[in-house]
């Protein structure tokens, strides 16, 4: 493209540069001008909307000067950069108020994540409510007060010098840490000056509406060792209306919290002297567990699996012939000694399987051979990180490792996709993706090295895929070290992405194992291994559905199927009589006796989230009926027993869903 000035301008001492925009279409701008400069000569609407902006891929300052030809994306509020670039504003914005109000403050890190952004504070005074408010205050008047946000940079040495003569302890640190001769950028606004790779806003009044959100403690560089400094998490948004709909989301996560139920529903329970991360089931959640492992092993059973128990602990030296050793040991727990043996709580189970398949000799017509466990597997989480039931340390898998001819591995893998679905489909789950997760082709630490057996297993998953007709997304440095998987992404009801099934392609541990079967030519064989789990962990499944349920599971499901209540003494009789009847049929119920009101009684079943309760009074007695009331609907009216029974059992029988 030949713009007809450009010999004109070339005469006048300006050179034009082409910059290609997301459309692909190009426009030609003078050199030397800004990002912001070429959103204005887009358009105006553009250039008020926008962030930051990307040249040739690195996102930038809109202050960013563009000095050759290049590829330049504007990035507004609706990107994920222009999202961040906002969020860390308003963190060097938050950490200036607190500078005003606290002066004796120290300042560590304040990056933008995922939904909003925190600083952590090293400050004499303890935040509290009160002074959320104060520093929000403060806050807004610096939105308003406009201030320039000035970037500049400063070769190391004086770079530590500027921070030491602030009293900036954590910040010295982390230059201290850069290597000699790195040049390191600094962003200004008004009396504050932080140490920071940016990119910014240009200034403090392009943030509209501020919330602070939390405070919690928080280690300097995540170790217990350092420091425990204050944490404050913030959000701000550019329109109040956005601010809005994040709090009432923030609120819909906190009334959905599988913590908060699991306490409320008397679902698990933990406690210090058992330790962190090592939740209890209590018998409303055993319930739910034992008959989501029962389910799952019911179905597996009827697609040819055999199932087996196999001990939690195991020498160190079935890891080191596995490679977990070597390329998982960091999430495992430390060796234990004893008598002549090192032992270890076992990571995964895979090994075991591996000797069992290998116990005795196979032949082709054996395979496919599934071997399938409810395996509890230890897993060190860092104390930070445990969470109720969702991240343990101790967690039960449902897992399976299929052995399988090269010449299987497709319909066996159709087969688990397949059980996926029809898994999902019993549970009602409609919102899910599958990721192809692949290697790092650079980390040779975390993934097996042995590039050929790589190509080989992930093209070959690739190619499965695409001729399932499966809709899949790829996701580098996301496999398992031993081979690439196809993992399932589903969307939780508050908007997290959860992987809870996956199926993986494993060549190495055959290898590893020396896993051999007879072939149709009388000669040994390798087989490959696919290693699947379908419900995740037991107890990550479980904190998914209580999450996406509210704590309502399907009447399959709930601890409590049934509760009789009794309006008065004289019906108590017949409610006893009603109770037996229920459990005879395998109906889990439950008695509310107690000398208190009907209304009352009601009230507790409903907050107890039990789907069915059975009124008992004099009308019902008579007639030899049950009123019934549901959670969902309200009152039912009254039904002969056995007409109720047929219908809860024909709910359970088909596994109806409450959505
Ligand atoms: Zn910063
Ligand atoms: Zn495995």
């Amino acid at each position: 493209m030949q713009n007809k000035n450009s010999k004109d301008y070339k005469e006048r001492g300006i050179f034009m540069i082409k910059v290609e925009l997301k459309d692909g279409s190009i426009i030609e701008v003078e050199e030397g001008k800004s990002i912001l400069d070429v959103a204005k000569q887009i358009s105006q609407g553009l250039a008020r909307m926008a962030m930051v902006g990307k040249v040739d891929g690195e996102v930038k300052d809109l202050r960013f000067e563009l000095n050759k030809d290049c590829k330049l994306e504007i990035l507004t509020f609706d990107s994920i950069e222009g999202k961040k670039a906002y969020w860390h504003t308003t963190s060097h914005i938050m950490a200036q108020a607190v500078m005003r109000l606290f002066p004796d403050t120290k300042f560590a890190i304040g990056p933008a994540i995922d939904e909003g952004f925190y600083y952590d504070f090293d400050s004499s005074a303890t935040f509290n409510d009160e002074d959320k408010e104060k520093i929000e205050a403060e806050m807004k008047k610096i939105i308003k007060e406009d201030l320039p946000i000035e970037r500049f940079e400063l070769p190391r040495s004086e770079a530590i010098k500027l921070m030491k003569d602030a009293g900036e302890d954590y910040k010295v640190e982390l230059i201290e840490d850069l290597p000699e001769g790195e040049v390191l950028s600094f962003y200004k606004q008004g009396e504050f000056t932080d140490l920071c790779a940016g990119p910014h806003l240009m200034s403090t009044g392009k943030v509209k509406c501020v919330k602070l959100l939390s405070t919690s403690g928080a280690y300097w560089r995540g170790d217990e060792k350092n420091k425990m400094l204050q944490r404050i998490y913030a959000i701000s948004f550019p329109k109040a209306s956005l601010l809005e709909e994040h709090l009432a989301k923030l609120e819909e996560a906190k009334q959905r919290d599988h913590r908060k139920l699991g306490k409320d529903l008397e679902l698990f329970m933990t406690h210090k002297l058992v330790g962190s991360g090592l939740p209890m089931y209590l018998p409303n959640g055993a319930t739910v567990r034992r008959l989501l492992e029962r389910y799952i092993q019911d179905k597996e059973i009827r697609m040819g699996y055999k199932h087996v128990y196999t001990p939690s602990l195991a020498n160190v030296e079935l890891y080191k012939t596995s490679g977990h050793w070597d390329h998982y040991k960091e999430d495992m727990f430390p060796v234990m000694k004893m008598d002549n043996e090192e032992l270890v709580l076992r990571p995964m189970n895979c090994p075991h399987h591996m000797l069992i398949f290998k116990s005795k000799m196979r032949s082709y017509k054996d395979l496919p051979i599934r071997i399938g466990e409810l395996a509890h597997v230890f897993r060190y989480e860092d104390s930070g990180t445990v969470c109720g039931i969702e991240r343990v340390r101790e967690m039960c898998q449902n897992d399976a490792h299929l052995f399988v001819r090269p010449d299987q591995i497709k319909d066996e893998v159709g087969k688990v996709v397949k059980l996926i679905l029809d898994v999902y489909k019993d549970f009602g789950f409609k919102d899910y993706k599958f990721r192809l997760s692949l290697r790092d082709k650079n980390d040779k630490h975390k993934y097996f090295d042995d590039d050929e057996m790589w190509d080989k297993a992930e093209s070959q998953l690739r190619e499965i895929l695409t001729e399932l007709g499966l809709d899949f997304y790829e996701a580098e440095g996301e496999a398992a070290f031993y081979g690439p998987k196809l993992d399932v992404q589903l969307k939780s009801a508050i908007g997290h992405d959860v992987t809870v099934s996956t199926c993986q392609l494993d060549f190495l541990l055959p290898q590893r194992f020396e896993l051999e079967y007879i072939g149709e030519d009388g000669k040994a064989h390798r087989p490959v291994v696919i290693h699947r789990a379908i419900l995740g962990s037991s107890d990550r499944f479980i904190s998914f559905l209580i999450e996406e349920t509210k704590g309502v599971f399907p009447t399959w499901l709930a601890p409590t199927q049934v509760k009789i209540l009794p309006i008065a003494d004289s019906h108590k009789e017949y409610a006893k009589k009603v109770r037996e009847a229920l459990m005879l049929k395998g109906i889990r119920t439950e008695l509310d006796d107690r000398n208190e009101k009907i209304g009352y009684k009601i009230r507790e079943a409903q907050l107890e989230k039990v789907p069915y309760m059975l009124i008992i009074g004099n009308k019902e007695m008579e007639n030899e009926e049950v009123g019934v009331r549901s959670h969902k609907d309200g009152d039912i009216g009254a039904m002969k027993l056995n007409e109720f029974v047929d219908k809860i059992k024909y709910e359970v029988d088909n596994k109806i869903n409450n959505k």
